[in-house]
């Protein structure tokens, strides 16, 4: 019996059965549909692409994982020298694991591990924002802001050790003012809070982050999980304010296979580096850095460079706003577009109920959360296949 995530198994209506799926579509043994949320954000490329098929067979006639612990080996070294070249500045240090969550939590390790190696104890507060996900683990979802995991407070009470401020620059500086000799690092997920509801801001409020957490000697974290290889109309969020470490996932892979990164830049990486064992990072999952997941990762990043996939992001963004143009409805709170995203975000999440069947009917597939219609399409997506997942957001109000 398979329980599957975030349902009341009880009351769940049956998942659609997929059989076999290619480019933007998928297949149910009844009809073809769009994946219009790329399996979670992350199938940027479409399915059954023949280079990343070609990566993962290749390797796997090598041979398919050994662990990192005392081995090593081509795929995860020509990735790290892939990411290291392709990430701006000097994020440079690549330490694999197998999900988002996980590299997550070796971020706030290394934020928090960094100042005990220097000594600076009272570091061990984590600021983020509200409305933030970073994960369904234990830490990630302490440092998330998530009411479906509320209960967490309900059992161990409040939140010692998290602060959370919104995407306002006073009340971030209000925050460091406040806090700043206890707090390691700040984490976030940089211009779009995607699991929280797309909530997009602005860029000058990471611009200040980033200021504040230089005057203040505290870490700044990306988390790009959601956010990373283009999905904001920006190769990474990082490329125009650059953090201390950033965490990548979902799309690292093309969606073909779980693996994540969490990358340190120098600074962080001589925190850790020198003659006493005690100050190593001590993580390491089984893992990380097989050979499958880092094989077709590359394949995945040269793909993006080659092909030009920001011209393709960029025309995604075009078609969406000329499609969405004047579109309005009394339901309709607002419709938010940036980059590979657009969300509808309706008054009340009762207004959704129906639609993903509705969708499906007409050859999408669609998952509407909270009070959010929403598509982040896989970016080789056509213009004629944009319009008809577009076209059937906008029929459920008409
Ligand atoms: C999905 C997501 C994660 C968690 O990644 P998993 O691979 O599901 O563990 C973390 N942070 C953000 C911003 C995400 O969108």
């Amino acid at each position: 019996m398979i329980w599957y995530p975030y349902q009341q198994m009880k009351t769940m209506k049956q998942p659609y059965k997929i059989i076999d799926a290619e480019g933007v579509w998928m297949q149910t043994p009844e009809r073809k549909m769009i994946d219009s949320v790329s399996s979670w954000w992350s199938v940027i490329h479409g399915y059954k692409h023949p280079v990343l098929n070609e990566a993962v067979k290749s390797q796997v006639d090598n041979f398919s994982h050994v662990m990192l612990g005392g081995l090593t080996h081509e795929p995860v070294q020509k990735l790290s020298d892939k990411l290291q070249e392709f990430l701006p500045g000097d994020l440079n240090y690549s330490f694999f694991s197998d999900s988002g969550s996980v590299a997550v939590e070796v971020a706030l390790k290394m934020a928090l591990q960094y100042y005990v190696n220097r000594g600076e104890m009272e570091r061990i507060k984590v600021l983020s924002l509200t409305h933030a996900y970073h994960g369904d683990t234990f830490k990630t979802m302490e440092v998330g802001d998530d009411e479906d995991y509320h209960f967490i407070l309900e059992a161990y009470g409040e939140k010692k050790d998290v602060i959370h401020v919104p995407t306002e620059i006073p009340a971030l500086e209000a925050a460091f003012e406040k806090y700043h000799r206890e707090l390691n690092c700040f984490i976030v997920e940089p211009l779009l809070q995607g699991a929280g509801g797309m909530r997009m801001y602005d860029i000058s409020f990471l611009a200040r982050a980033r200021q504040l957490c230089d005057q203040y000697g505290v870490l700044l974290i990306f988390d790009e999980v959601a956010t990373g290889f283009g999905r904001t109309g920006n190769r990474f969020v990082a490329d125009l304010v650059q953090p201390d470490i950033l965490v990548l996932g979902k799309a690292l892979t093309g969606g073909y296979i779980g693996h994540a990164v969490t990358v340190a830049n120098q600074k962080v990486y001589e925190g850790f580096y020198g003659d006493d064992p005690e100050k190593a990072l001590m993580h390491g999952p089984t893992f990380m850095g097989n050979a499958l997941a880092c094989s077709v990762a590359l394949k995945s990043i040269e793909l993006f460079e080659q092909e030009d996939y920001m011209s393709k992001i960029q025309r995604i963004e075009e078609i969406t706003r000329r499609e969405m143009e004047g579109f309005a409805d009394s339901r309709i709170r607002e419709v938010r577009i940036m980059g590979g995203c657009v969300c509808v975000e309706v008054k009340d999440s009762g207004i959704l109920k129906g639609f993903q069947q509705f969708a499906y009917e007409r050859g999408v597939f669609s998952r509407p959360f909270l009070n959010c219609m929403y598509a982040m399409v896989p970016y080789i997506i056509s213009e004629e296949e944009l319009v008809k997942v577009l076209d059937t957001m906008k029929a459920w109000f008409l």
